[in-house]
């Protein structure tokens, strides 16, 4: 007796082309009535690759051909595949068509799967823990995606997940609940339960991976709110909701805020009132410049708990350099203007002590930025320096850049190629620097473009949230 299996491997192996398409019982038959195999015909195409092999295995056969890319997902193919797959890919040249649908890059990718170990970076980007035990070659085939270091380069990491990633992978569905779970709307009731608004609403891919976590209505299920979030990395963490929820209303704050002038040492010992563990030597710096930072930490702590929570060190560069303990040493490179700095959940703003001292440089710098759009339009006051390095603390402290309604605008604007025209040069670097300068003019310009109005209010209405994912 023969399975039904091995009778269509017997009747393909005699020549039948129609083996794998009849049905089981018409093969099963045919095997059994032992009919004599047709006579010897001229070899062709079709014969390629069977010498040698076994005719039961033949690699040209699309269900073996099949099997082997299945087996290279599952990170299991042996040498058998691999000589499968050159073999499909050597009759589809000889041939000139494309049957096999054999995706190069991805399988080079598979072979290379079971050797790496994933691991997700503090700021939610996938990394790759072994990369410096890898070959070269293998480094090379991963280059579309990871960086130097192994780290997937901005925006990679989703697409990576999905469209390489196979399903074998156990981090697979981790990653992409991740993912999805960041660029959900997640709201919390006045009751504390948590759930998704339109829930019903949204696409079935989502649903799909999310059903085991959220019933059909959108509510979250218990033992999603114990462990699972803790198991991804992320936290759900409550927020005190702004008060401040309109452009109108921040920016009357800050020029109140702002109208009290102080004097260096004065703007340290408020700034030490307001949180003794920060770090700081403001006193250093031009009145102008220690002004400027105290309002804007004076209003965005007002507006913002985790900014005053996580903010540890706002000074000059020299300082930075010093408590953060950084390797590269900024306030030795002459056109370093100011950095932010965030580290394990601590944030840091700083001022290069050049420029912090001299806002005649700040000025001069400025001008030429304005005159070759490398700053955006309206954003040519001395004040942009901070109002552009707080915005960067809110992306990294809020984890903006993953928003998914900022990176539509974002994503739009480059889709057109318009992002140098309609906010800055400097935007077009990477989302943290379009959101950071979308923000400077939204908060620094009498008549604010389109582009920042919509990032600012977005960034007003997510710091109203009462539960924020990080
Ligand atoms: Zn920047």
């Amino acid at each position: 007796m023969v399975t039904e299996a091995q009778a269509r491997r017997i009747l393909y192996a005699r020549g039948n082309k129609n083996a794998y398409t009849m049905s089981g019982f018409s093969a099963l038959k045919l095997v059994e009535n032992k009919t004599p195999p047709p006579k010897k015909k001229d070899t062709t195409l079709d014969d390629f690759g069977k010498a040698g092999m076994g005719a039961a295995f033949n690699p040209v056969n699309p269900r073996t051909v099949a099997s082997c890319k299945r087996y290279y997902e599952a990170g299991i193919a042996g040498d058998e595949c691999k000589m499968v797959l050159q073999q499909a890919q050597q009759y589809e040249r000889m041939t000139g068509k494309e049957m096999f649908g054999i995706d190069t890059q991805k399988i080079s990718i598979y072979s290379i799967l079971p050797r790496l170990i994933f691991g997700m970076t503090e700021r939610n980007i996938i990394y790759i823990k072994n990369w410096y035990s890898l070959a070269p070659t293998d480094k090379q085939t991963l280059a579309p995606y990871f960086d130097y270091r192994g780290v997937a380069y901005p925006g990679k990491s989703g697409l990576f997940i999905k469209d390489q990633l196979p399903k074998g992978r156990q981090e697979k569905r981790m990653f992409e609940t991740f993912n999805i779970i960041h660029g959900l709307d997640i709201q919390v009731t006045p009751e504390g339960y948590i759930y998704i608004p339109n829930f019903q609403d949204s696409d079935s891919y989502i649903k799909d991976l999310l059903e085991f976590y959220f019933t059909p209505d959108g509510y979250a299920k218990m033992y999603f709110q114990n462990g699972f979030l803790s198991r991804l990395g992320l936290q759900l963490r409550e927020h005190v909701p702004s008060k401040i929820k309109t452009r109108e209303q921040l920016l009357t704050v800050f020029q109140k805020i702002k109208k009290t002038e102080f004097t260096p040492e004065q703007a340290k010992k408020i700034i030490l009132k307001k949180n003794p563990s920060l770090k700081t030597d403001i006193e250093k710096m031009d009145p102008i410049f220690a002004n400027h930072l105290l309002s804007r930490y004076r209003t965005y702590i007002l507006w913002s708990p985790f900014f005053k929570e996580q903010l540890m060190l706002l000074g000059t560069t020299e300082l930075a350099d010093d408590v953060f303990k950084l390797d590269e040493e900024y306030e030795k490179v002459p056109t370093a203007l100011a950095v932010t700095y965030y580290n394990k959940g601590k944030l840091g703003i700083a001022i290069s002590n050049a420029y912090s001292a001299n806002p005649h440089k700040v000025a001069l710098f400025l001008e030429e930025s304005i005159g070759n759009g490398w700053i955006p339009k309206g954003c040519n006051k001395l004040d942009y320096i901070t109002a552009h390095e707080f915005a960067h603390g809110l992306v990294h402290i809020y984890d903006l850049s993953r928003d998914t309604l900022i990176r539509d605008i974002e994503l739009k604007l480059l889709a057109e190629g318009k992002v140098s025209e309609e906010v800055s040069l400097h935007a077009e670097l990477n989302i943290r620097e379009f959101i950071a300068d979308a923000w400077c003019e939204y908060v620094l310009s009498d008549h604010p473009r389109p582009p920042a109005m919509q990032v600012g209010d977005r960034v007003l209405e997510f710091l109203q949230k009462k539960v924020i994912v990080l």
